[in-house]
Formats: structure tokens, sequence, C-alpha cells
């Protein structure tokens, strides 16, 4: 062999290295090989959840069959396995976001579950009658009730930062809320119905001059983005595990060590104790504080393989690979008569919402079921945003790491015969 020929070899190996093999992606999951009324499955609702690579399938199954027992309890072999396997999943957790210490790491069901967690313990503590909490206009309920809720109980006022017509949050207007009486700011990274990427670490920022904490609801950008929390400076952060093609009922909260050192259990039970007696009970130590009860040791235990495999593919290749996906979608969307999209920020994730005139998006859901085509039709659980722009709903497509040209493809057809039917 020639030293060109070889070094031609070489070249070759490291660019289909770098090509972003989607078909070879695509046989990870087993899910995405089905027909749905007799066409093939076009997955387009990973917004709403996720499908799971193989590996996280096996994980899961593996430590049933073989390492299933409770944590942090038994001294016998199957618990300190299990243990172990849990503990490691918070380690590739830190990891995976940048935190500084796996104790910032706490296990819950999900993102609600994480908001509730620190409205319930932080908020709680620390906001008093007359404080105020910001959060935005395009908020998921899950970031929003939580904190009507605490505003309810303590008197306090939940402030909401308005967005454009293009579904980006007003920075001059969230400049204007923030003031003494502010004790805390929610708001979303990515937004589920807009797709809008909001400006998190100037939000940030802006609260911590004043010395204000920041929430990140990190729901739609986990699976989409490089998060680093250390870098963004956010006090709490929250993802759920099954957006990011990892099991249901699990997720995380992250916090700054010290504010989880200042706040009290949310959950009593076992586990999160020290000692208990009926006269006194002394709390366990971050993070064990606030993981009341035996947790979802299989659901953490598959996203730490779910992250693995993420990390695998790599997250810089799937947000450029999605966020080219998204302009070839939006471009094809945008070119049928009588679309509108809405969420047109100009920076955004792989979500496109849209409605079509003169026909319910319910309908358009029902059409493109036909087609095998998966997506999610209605409030998306963020009602003011679709009160912001006068629709009762939309029909959203989310992109995941394994969707394709080809699929959107099939959309735009089905999106077609929508129109047929329908006019
Ligand atoms: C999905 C979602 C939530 C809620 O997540 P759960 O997994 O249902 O707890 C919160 N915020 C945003 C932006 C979401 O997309």
């Amino acid at each position: 062999m020639t030293a060109l020929s070889r070094q031609k070899l070489t070249q070759t190996r490291e660019t289909s290295h770098d090509i972003y093999d989607v078909e070879r992606i695509r046989e990870d999951f087993p899910i995405l090989g089905q027909k749905v009324n007799g066409k093939p499955l076009v997955y387009l609702d990973n917004a709403a959840t996720s499908q799971k690579p193989q590996a996280v399938i096996d994980v899961i199954k593996t430590y049933y069959a073989t390492e299933n027992s409770n944590i942090h309890r038994g001294v016998h072999t199957l618990s300190e396995r299990a243990t172990r396997a849990y503990e490691s999943a918070r380690s590739e957790v830190k990891r995976f976001i940048n935190a500084q210490e796996d104790r910032e790491i706490i296990f819950v069901r999900g993102s609600t579950e994480g908001i509730n967690l620190v409205a319930n313990s932080y908020g709680r503590k620390f906001i008093q009658s007359g404080d105020e909490i910001i959060i935005s206009w395009m908020e998921h309920h899950s970031n929003i009730v939580p904190w009507q809720l605490l505003c309810e109980e303590k008197d306090a006022v939940l402030r909401v930062v308005p967005i454009n017509d293009d579904g980006e949050l007003m920075l001059n207007e969230y400049e204007k809320l923030l003031s003494t009486r502010t004790k805390l700011v929610s708001i979303a990274h990515v937004s589920n119905a807009l797709g809008s990427i909001n400006p998190v670490k100037t939000i940030v920022e802006m609260a911590h001059s004043r010395g204000i904490p920041v929430l990140i609801d990190g729901a739609q950008a986990a699976p989409h983005m490089p998060v680093d929390v250390t870098e963004m400076d956010c006090d709490f952060y929250v993802f759920s595990g099954h957006k990011l093609y990892g099991p249901t009922g699990i997720g995380i909260l992250y916090g700054k060590a010290h504010l989880l050192e200042d706040m009290p259990p949310y959950q009593g039970g076992g586990d999160m104790i020290k000692s208990v007696t009926f006269e006194k009970t002394l709390y366990n130590v971050v993070p064990y504080k606030f993981e009341a009860g035996t947790p979802n040791i299989a659901g953490a235990i598959g996203l730490g393989t779910a992250i693995h495999y993420v990390n695998s593919i790599g997250l810089e290749r799937i947000n450029a690979y999605e966020r080219e996906l998204l302009s070839y979608a939006t471009e094809a969307i945008s070119e049928i008569k009588g679309i509108r999209i809405i969420g047109t920020a100009k920076e955004k994730a792989g979500i496109l919402s849209f409605i079509l005139e003169g026909v319910h998006a319910h309908d358009v859901g029902t059409v493109l079921d036909h087609e095998g085509i998966a997506l999610r039709t209605g409030h998306h659980c963020a009602q003011p945003v679709m009160q912001r722009f006068g629709v009762p709903a939309t029909a959203r497509a989310s992109l995941g790491l394994y969707n394709t040209r080809e699929e959107i493809d099939a959309l735009v057809r089905a999106l077609y015969k929508v129109i047929e039917v329908f006019r």
C-alpha cells in the first residue's frame, strides 16, 4: 500500500467517524422499526417523551434479573451492588451537567417533582408574604402551578416575563420586573411549546447581580444541547430522564450544595433520616435528605445508561444534526400554503409548532396518525403560550437524535393529505 492510499484510507476513516450515521443510530431503537396503521412509524413526539435505545432496555432487564435489591440498607452483596450502581448513576449525571459534587444531584420523579421540591422546601422556608417570584409567559404548567400554590400559601406574588411575537423572552421587561421584592426566578431553558432557547446565562447573571437565586427548567434542553450548570451558574436545574432517552419516573434536581444544605426536607420517610425518636428526628445529609423512601433504583440506573448512550454520540454532534434537520423541516413546512409556524425565535431547538388554517390541530393529528406519524396536538401543557398567540392548540413536531429528512418529507406529504381531506 502506498503512503498516499494509506493516507486516503485514514482520511476516509476519520471522515466516516465524523459522519452522523442516523441509520446506524436508528438500529439502536427497537421501537422505531415498527409499522403503525400499515405505515412505517414516524415518531415526531420527542418533546413529550423520547424512545429508548436497546442499551437502556437491557440494563433495566439485567438489573431486575441479577441485581435487584434495596439500596443503602443491607450489608448483603446484592444490596451493595445495587447501591453501587445507583450511586454511580449519580456520578454519571454529575459529569453530564458538570456539577461540582455528587451530592448536588438529587434523584426525583421528573422535572415536575424537581420544581415542586424546590417550591415546597426552599420556597416554604425563604418566601414570605409580599415577596415575588418571576417566571415567564412560555413556561410549562410544571413551572407555573407549583409557584402559584406557594404564592397562595405565602401570600406572595407571581410575576410573568412577557414574550414577543417570535416567542422570545423580553429581557428588557425581565429587567424591569427584578426588584428587592424578587426572591426567586424560575425559567425554562428551552420552551416545549415554541422551541425558543432562552439566554439562561444572562438571565442568571441579571438575577445574581441582585442576589436572587435562579432555577432553570431544563426538560427540553438536556436532550438536545450540552448543559453546564457550573458555567451557567444557576442555583437549581431540573430535567427528566424519559425525555433524554431514559426511563419514565426518574429525573434530576441539581442544586448548589450550600442551598441544599439550608433547605428542609420535602418528604419524610426512610433513608432521609439519621435517627428517629418521637422527641426528635435527625435528618440525613444531602442528597439523601431529599430522597425519602425507596427510590426508582432501576430508573436511576437506566438514566445513567441513557446518558452514557447520548455521550457516545456526543451532544455537540446531536445538536448540530438536529439544528440542521430543524431548518430543513422549517423550510419544507413553511412552503405549505395556510401553515403558520408558532415560535420563530432566532435561537431554537428542534420543536416545530404550527397551525393549519381552517383545520383544527386535533384533526391534523388524526389524519397524520393514519399515515403512521406521531406528533402532539393540543396546548402542550403551556396554555398561556396558546393564549399569547391567540390559538386554541397547535400541532407540534419535535425532533430527536434519530429523526431523518425522509421522515420530514413524509410529514410534509401527510400535511398535503390533511389539506385534501379538509378542503
Ligand atoms: C416535559 C416538561 C416538563 C415536565 O416534565 P415531566 O417529565 O412531565 O415531569 C417541565 N418543563 C418542560 C419545559 C417540559 O418540557
